[in-house]
């Protein structure tokens, strides 16, 4: 049976272009393994997305960067948060203005934050005291005055209900007693009017995220007072997840838009933002790959993939696997097989999952949510494999984006 997933449109598609590679010479391009993006389907979720007033929206740019990805996002009306110069110099070149463009991450030199200054950012999410400081001489040398936000980052004490169930400390923004020793009124070629906090990922459950939004606000709000500042602008990152384990469990995005209504009067703000990545793009995309060998070892059943986290790193880290299919329809009973990849270190693994039981060498396997942490978050590099090609369908047509590229096109 298709899985929900696997949509019937790109299935289609993906049987045309198998037909018509099979009369071409130019086979080898798909072998290694490589990415679908179904950017009609794309279209469709975000106008969903869109179709609200409560949350004014920003695309994560590094859940993924593709041209096409981009120009979808900006017509449907996403704004964009990047976090380097390439993230920046990607958007940029598609046509997309500046003033859509906020600046996030840990790694903010004076140097950069003067050259997105340069280049017409104006919203930017300060992390550390540099930050600040750097960003208000930068701006007074441009004579310019951004819009800042300061990345808070809460910590719940031994005994206290801590709805993260940990208190990892990240590089990500700083404490609120790191904050209270500034000043708004030092920084007068600055517009500080907003909070950011982003510390969970992946949620699944509406009422969990509820909570979890719900317990920041206090402590938002009373940082705000005390730093004397005119909280207007409230940014809750990401984190909204997908359904990668295929458990039945997914946000419902009408009661997202409910709640967090409820949030931004909660916290008297005008403006709430979020920054989306995976709830954003990874239903749309897809990772394809063959078959190179199929074994049996100590009762394990093994199949050794073209690709693997050279081109889809995510369950290494995670270890959860991407769901996945076989592309040929079968009636064989299912049964579980360990998914290897071509790497020679164990790491190289994609899950072990349930598949029909005749799947065998040469056959296609394909797998859902690999639209955002895909060809980015991955390591294409080692053992000098080729790097996956990227298609996307549009108006029910697949196109080519980028070749794939064996390592001489790398290796120097
Ligand atoms: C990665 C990131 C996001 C997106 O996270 P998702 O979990 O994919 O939605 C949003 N904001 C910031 C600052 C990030 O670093």
């Amino acid at each position: 049976m298709r899985p929900s997933w696997l949509r019937p449109a790109v299935l289609e598609s993906l049987a045309e272009h198998n037909a018509a590679l099979q009369k071409s010479a130019d086979t080898e391009q798909d072998e290694a393994g490589f990415f679908v993006y179904d950017l009609d389907f794309l279209q469709q979720h975000l106008s969903m997305l869109m179709g609200q007033d409560v949350i004014k929206l920003w695309f994560a740019v590094k859940a993924n960067p593709l041209s096409r990805v981009i120009t979808t996002l900006a017509q449907q009306g996403f704004n964009f948060d990047v976090a380097s110069q390439g993230e920046l110099s990607q958007v940029l070149a598609q046509d997309v203005s500046a003033a859509r463009i906020l600046n996030t991450g840990p790694a903010k030199s004076k140097r950069q934050m003067k050259a997105f200054l340069s280049q017409g950012v104006r919203t930017f999410v300060v992390e550390s005291l540099n930050q600040l400081q750097w960003l208000n001489q930068a701006a007074s040398e441009l004579s310019c005055q951004p819009q800042v936000l300061l990345r808070v980052q809460l910590q719940w004490s031994e005994g206290e209900k801590n709805p993260l169930g940990g208190n990892e400390v990240t590089p990500f923004g700083l404490s609120c007693q790191a904050w209270q020793t500034v000043k708004v009124s030092d920084f007068p070629a600055l517009n500080i009017n907003g909070l950011h906090i982003f510390q969970w990922g992946n949620m699944l459950s509406n009422e969990r995220m509820f909570e979890l939004w719900s317990q920041m606000v206090t402590p938002l709000l009373a940082l705000a007072a005390q730093l004397d500042m005119t909280l207007e602008v409230l940014d809750l990152g990401g984190g909204l997840g997908v359904d990668y384990l295929q458990t039945g469990q997914e946000l419902s995005w009408p009661s997202i838009v409910a709640d967090l209504a409820n949030i931004k009067a909660q916290a008297g703000v005008s403006e709430l933002w979020l920054e989306l990545g995976r709830f954003a793009v990874a239903e749309m995309g897809y990772y394809v790959t063959s078959v190179v060998d199929r074994k049996e070892n100590f009762q394990h059943q093994q199949l050794v993939l073209a690709g693997g986290i050279n081109h889809l790193m995510r369950p290494a880290i995670t270890e959860q696997p991407f769901p996945v299919a076989m592309l040929r329809a079968s009636t064989a009973k299912p049964d579980y097989f360990d998914l290897h990849g071509p790497l020679c270190t164990s790491l190289d693994k994609l899950g072990t999952v349930a598949l029909a039981g005749d799947v065998d060498v040469d056959d296609q396997l394909i797998f859902g949510f690999a639209g955002a942490y895909g060809f980015t978050e991955s390591m294409p590099f080692f053992l000098c494999h080729s790097i996956a090609a990227e298609y996307v369908l549009q108006q029910g047509k697949l196109e080519q984006v980028r070749r794939a590229q064996p390592a001489a096109w790398y290796l120097r």
